[in-house]
């Protein structure tokens, strides 16, 4: 992976960092960079560079872009291991989060989209019903990523990807590992209420 130098604007750069702050509830510049959060958190061997200190250290330089796209942004689980392991209390659960809403409402995708294609079948499926069908869940995410491959006139990935998903579908299958079945909640206006007070962007549409 290969870094450019930051354009460093201290104006730009402060609306930015206020704009996570504001929408993480996180005070971002409380971070001394002590790194405790990193040593700490599950999904780093996978997000490169961005370790959650980096994550925010580019946010305060006022890096959008970067950090919109990270992939810890998109990654990270919201264990909150961070949080508890940093002196000065930063979450960065829920600063990826408010970066992850962020980048939705300007269109900025991650490195890799298919994550984007992935989180946004994930909650649509979840609001849908309050819980996960393997099979429905799969449909949103594979219609969304082809769709985004289509776009992109990429039909070798879209043969690759239609084989490796029939294989994969029959092997669960096989093991009985997928159910074909949909199931809801018995009260799944409550689990929509909880997607109420956050902006799951109405701007984005994929
Ligand atoms: S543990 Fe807290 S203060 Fe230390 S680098 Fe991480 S966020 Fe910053
Ligand atoms: S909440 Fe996210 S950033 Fe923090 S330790 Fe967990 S996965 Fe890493």
């Amino acid at each position: 992976m290969t870094f450019e130098a930051v354009d460093f604007n201290p104006g730009e750069a402060r609306t930015f960092a206020d704009e996570v702050a504001t929408a993480s509830g996180q005070n971002l510049s409380a971070c001394y960079q002590c790194r405790k959060c990193a040593a700490g958190c599950p999904v780093a061997e996978a997000t490169g560079f961005f370790t959650p200190d980096r994550l925010i250290r580019t946010v305060v330089m006022g890096d959008e872009k970067a950090a919109q796209e990270s992939p810890l942004t998109w990654k990270c689980v919201s264990c909150y291991t961070c949080g508890t392991r940093c002196p000065n209390g930063i979450q960065t659960g829920k600063i990826t989060e408010a970066l992850k809403r962020i980048s939705k409402k300007n269109r900025v995708y991650p490195q890799v989209p298919k994550i984007a294609s992935f989180h946004a079948a994930f909650v649509s499926a979840f609001k849908r019903r309050g819980r996960i069908n393997e099979t429905e869940f799969m449909a949103g995410y594979e219609m969304r990523h082809m769709t985004r491959l289509l776009m992109d006139f990429n039909f070798p990935a879209i043969i690759g990807e239609s084989f490796s998903q029939a294989r994969l579908g029959l092997s669960m299958l096989k093991q009985k590992r997928l159910h074909i079945g949909l199931t809801r909640v018995k009260d799944v206006k409550e689990v929509r209420g909880l997607f109420s007070g956050a902006d799951e962007s109405e701007n984005y549409k994929e």
